[in-house]
């Protein structure tokens, strides 16, 4: 199998963040005008890259704030945007790909953006990269688990008043220390009018994660998980996601940063697709974690022995998940596939 094929293969991103997506070169030279000293490659991975896993969350915290304060103008925003789609596009042969980000999370240090202009200019990178290249992309609005309930409820009306620009809706930060519960009101809200869910779930490896996945499908209609990898961890889970075909938004190289899976070997993605499990696989935080969807691809491949013929059906499972309308998907699939 060489690289040439992996790559014809016709791929779907569903999982990954807008602000943690950034292409190296550009946030150097940022950081660089900023006055930050990056100009070399250790210095640049010391303060923006997770490059091997940290039991340590305050040091990953640390280089998600340092990429926040560089991205501080919505012209830079908008050049991130058609970047991620870019370097999706050219690196990996991404034909559909779903961006969320959090509105709150970049507004939250720059008091000089504002979050219509800010969701403009992402809406201007998204048209310059589908007028560039065949891809399909959608925007997931992100609520802030560690935020408040009336803060999000704010948010997500926001996000519901624009929905024609977004095609789903998620729930992120630390499942652990805040749970999904009290969100579930703004979710089964959003789900009403349409939009399509995924929730940020099972994903730590500490005891009852995977009952989190529950809770996501239960309480807040979750339509897809994000990780959810912890299921692996309970039968009854299992069953339930396949029962109801669920599809996962895998991210391994992500898993093992974080440490939810103690290696790229010891990832549970073969075992739950052997269960039924509809798998998919993702990058996460591409810029920050350092990753192309490629690289996932031979993640999978090189430790857990995944065929292409593998790979085409997470592909399949991860087209029909897709939020973005299946008319937008079919203009950009090739017809006949390698
Ligand atoms: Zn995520």
């Amino acid at each position: 199998m060489t690289d040439a094929a992996l790559h014809a293969l016709p791929k779907v991103e569903l999982h990954c963040h807008l602000e943690l997506a950034f292409r190296r070169s550009t946030l150097q030279s940022w950081a660089l005008a900023k006055g930050m000293t990056v100009a070399h490659e250790a210095e640049f991975n010391r303060e923006f890259l997770v490059t091997e896993p940290m039991a340590d969350l305050p040091a990953v915290l640390h280089k998600f704030l340092n990429t926040r304060d560089v991205i501080d103008t919505e012209e830079k925003v908008e050049q991130l945007t058609y970047e991620v789609c870019e370097d999706m596009h050219l690196e990996s042969n991404v034909r559909v790909l779903e961006l969320r980000y959090a509105p709150s999370f970049l507004l939250d240090a720059h008091a000089n953006m504002d979050a219509d202009r800010m969701l403009e200019a992402i809406l201007r990178g998204i048209r310059r990269a589908e007028a560039s290249y065949p891809m399909a992309v959608g925007l997931i609005g992100l609520l802030q688990r560690i935020k408040s309930v009336e803060d999000n409820a704010r948010w997500c009306d926001w996000i519901l008043e624009r929905k024609a620009h977004f095609v789903g809706l998620d729930l992120a930060d630390d499942e652990v220390a805040y749970p999904a519960q009290p969100f579930a009101p703004l979710f089964q809200k959003a789900k009403a009018q349409g939009l399509g869910i995924t929730v940020h779930a099972g994903e730590p490896n500490v005891p009852g994660a995977a009952e989190n996945i529950l809770i996501a499908l239960d309480e807040l209609g979750a339509d897809r998980i994000g990780h959810g990898v912890q299921a692996i961890q309970d039968d009854s889970v299992i069953d339930r996601l396949v029962r109801e075909s669920v599809p996962l938004e895998l991210c391994p190289w992500s898993n093992v940063l974080t440490q939810a899976v103690p290696s790229l070997a010891a990832h549970p993605f073969r075992r739950l697709m052997e269960c039924g499990v509809r798998t998919t696989l993702n990058t996460d935080d591409p810029g920050v974690m350092n990753v192309t969807l490629m690289d996932e691809c031979n993640n999978v491949m090189n430790h857990l022995g995944l065929s292409l013929e593998n790979l085409r059906q997470c592909n399949e499972w991860a087209r029909q998940a897709s939020f973005i309308p299946q008319d937008r998907i079919d203009a950009v699939w090739p017809k006949s596939q390698p």
